[in-house]
Formats: C-alpha cells, sequence, structure tokens
C-alpha cells in the first residue's frame, strides 16, 4: 500500500526495474521502485515521500562502485542523473560548480582541456560527482578531498546544508557519507582549480588514460573491489594466495588486474561475494591481513569472511 502511494504522487517512478543495466557491473535483481531524478527537487520530493511512507532508498550515481543483490532492492532507488554544471573563471583560479550526478570524468576532460588543473586525476574514473564524492574517489596521486571547496547536502532530516571538506571525515577511499552522514544525499558540488598549461594537462591525461587500458580489464566490472591495506596492494595480495584468474561462476578475478572481479557474461552477486570472502579469508590466513571492500552493496550485507582478528 505504501509502494502504491508513493509510485501515485512520484512523476515518473518505474516499477520492478532491473538495475543490472544501471550498474557497471551488470549485475543485480529488481528495485521495487526506481526514478531517475534529473533536478534536486525531483530527488527531494522522492526522498521525503520515501520517508514518511517508511520505504527504504537509496541514491545510486552511475552505479560504478557498487554490487547490488541478485534479489535486487526492496524499495525506491533514486539515480541521481542532475547534470547542471558552470565553471567561473577567476584569474589564476576557477569555481566549478556541478551537481551530483554530473559525470567526473566528463568534467575531468572539460577543465582540463581549458587549461584548469585539479581533476585531471579522474580521466577515466567512469562515476558521477556525487559516488565521487561519497567514496573520496582518487586516481594517480589526486582525489577528490584535494580540490573540493563545498558540498551541498540534503541532510538526513530532509534539510539543505552546505558543508565544508573538514566537515567531511575525508580519508583513503572514505568520507562521512560512508559514516555518520549515511543518510544524507550529496546535491552539488564547488571545486577549485588553478590554472596550467592546457597542452601539459592533456598530455599527463592521455597517460593515465594509456595506463588504464594496459592495466585494466575490460569486461563488466566496478573497478578495485578491495581497498589496498596499508603499505601493500590488494592485487599483489590476491595474486600472491593464488586467486588471480579465480572463477566462480561467471565471476572471476581478472587475469589482468587481481582486485577487478570481472563479470564474464551472467555473474551473480552472489558468486561475485563467494570470491570476496574467499580472497579475504586466503590473505587473512597467508599474510594476516584484512582486506576491506571498497565496493558498496545494495540490498545485501557485505562479504563477512570468517571472524578476523
Ligand atoms: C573500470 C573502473 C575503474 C575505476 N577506477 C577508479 C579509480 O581509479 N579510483 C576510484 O576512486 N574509483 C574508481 N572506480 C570506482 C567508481 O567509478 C568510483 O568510486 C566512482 O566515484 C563511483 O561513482 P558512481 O556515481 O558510479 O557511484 P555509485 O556506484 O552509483 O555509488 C557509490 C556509492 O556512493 C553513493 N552515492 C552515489 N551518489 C550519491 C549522492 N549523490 N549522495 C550520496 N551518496 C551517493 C551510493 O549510495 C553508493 O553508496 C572505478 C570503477 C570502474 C568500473
Amino acid at each position: 500500500m505504501k509502494v502504491e502511494r508513493l509510485a501515485k504522487f512520484l512523476n515518473g517512478v518505474k516499477r520492478d526495474e532491473p538495475l543490472a543495466p544501471h550498474t557497471s557491473f551488470r549485475i543485480g535483481g529488481p528495485a521495487k521502485l526506481f526514478l531517475r531524478a534529473k533536478t534536486a527537487e525531483e530527488v527531494e520530493k522522492a526522498l521525503n515521500l520515501a520517508q514518511e511512507e517508511g520505504i527504504p532508498w537509496v541514491v545510486l550515481g552511475k552505479g560504478t562502485n557498487v554490487l547490488v543483490a541478485d534479489g535486487g532492492f526492496p524499495g525506491l532507488v533514486v539515480v541521481n542523473a542532475c547534470g547542471r554544471f558552470e565553471l567561473e573563471e577567476l584569474g589564476d583560479k576557477a569555481l566549478l560548480r556541478a551537481e551530483a550526478g554530473v559525470s567526473l570524468a566528463h568534467l575531468a576532460r572539460l577543465t582540463a582541456l581549458k587549461g584548469w588543473e585539479g581533476l585531471e586525476w579522474a580521466e577515466g574514473i567512469p562515476g558521477t560527482i556525487g559516488g565521487a564524492i561519497a567514496g573520496n574517489a582518487g586516481a594517480f596521486g589526486g582525489c577528490v578531498a584535494d580540490v573540493l571547496e563545498r558540498v551541498e547536502i540534503l541532510g538526513e532530516k530532509g534539510q539543505r546544508l552546505s558543508l565544508k571538506p573538514e566537515e567531511l571525515a575525508f580519508g583513503y577511499r572514505h568520507s562521512a557519507f560512508k559514516g555518520e552522514l549515511k543518510g544524507s544525499v550529496i546535491l552539488s558540488a564547488d571545486f577549485t582549480l588553478v590554472k596550467r598549461e592546457a597542452r601539459e594537462l592533456k598530455e599527463r591525461m592521455l597517460r593515465y588514460r594509456a595506463e588504464r587500458r594496459a592495466k585494466q580489464p575490460k569486461e563488466p566490472s566496478a573497478g578495485s573491489v578491495f581497498k589496498n591495506p596499508p603499505g601493500h596492494y590488494a592485487a599483489k595480495l590476491i595474486e600472491e594466495v593464488g586467486l588471480k584468474g579465480f572463477r566462480v561462476g561467471d565471476a572471476c578475478f581478472s587475469p589482468i588486474h587481481a582486485n577487478f572481479i570481472v563479470n564474464l557474461g551472467q555473474a551473480k552477486a552472489s558468486d561475485v561475494l563467494k570470491l570476496m570472502e574467499l580472497a579475504m579469508d586466503r590473505v587473512w590466513n597467508v599474510f594476516g591481513l584484512k582486506l576491506e571492500p571498497e565496493l558498496e552493496f545494495i540490498g545485501l550485507n557485505p562479504p563477512g569472511g570468517k571472524i578476523h582478528g
């Protein structure tokens, strides 16, 4: 009944929408309710209604860092597709304002080619600004926290707030959005960029692109599945415990990059979880190191492995 009410009041909401096509892993069952929101007001209305009706909800960007349950999600999935942005040039600095649904890599390319440094490390990261802030995405020595100026959020009680990076508990692939701000939604963000020779930035991005092409698999994946434990590389640890290329169903630790699990066709979330648990157990048994998932889990519990440490 609650679902009926919500569906009635939300324009464009779909029922039982398969989530696999909305993720880079191409894995996951249906969302009971699904909305692609193009404005902050649509996001706000949808989440307020879900909250009022007591329906569980989750916000996704491009779904490039998530594993969705085979049984799907029993509530409302809102894809943040709010795509407006503007670049204000202020002498040797520029202020980039972007809504959470804008593609990070698109902004990286666009700003670098105009001679603004700050996001070029994001060349090839396939997510949105919202997902990138939530996970403090980074590569090649750069990360979101380094260039973020401010973020506008929809707080847990539906209030709009403007927060500074110091308030967001940024760490390695971590932010307060995975902790105390878990019930909040990122609506937009400001970034400060600095003037630099466009040619130099372009060369850097071409280098990053070439490196990704050489070292990352082409099959559907969600990027790195585990964080690197301090002082170690997860990919190397997985390889050293004999799991590089190991397969469960159609899920496989990539023979090209062992910290990527790839979907060879019909992989299930349960196959991915089995692989992750196997790696966590083996790495703990052989090296006494904990592997911590980098992925977010939608509609299912994170892999526990055995109780470690
Ligand atoms: C081939 C490949 C390469 C990758 N390389 C890298 C890399 O080099 N570095 C890196 O850091 N990551 C990498 N990733 C992972 C991923 O692309 C990034 O983490 C990306 O920032 C996730 O953005 P998204 O929009 O896809 O988020 P989603 O996967 O949609 O969501 C991820 C999490 O963020 C939350 N979220 C999304 N939007 C919002 C919002 N508006 N407000 C609040 N929470 C939100 C979701 O609820 C979820 O918990 C890679 C992935 C792939 C597939």
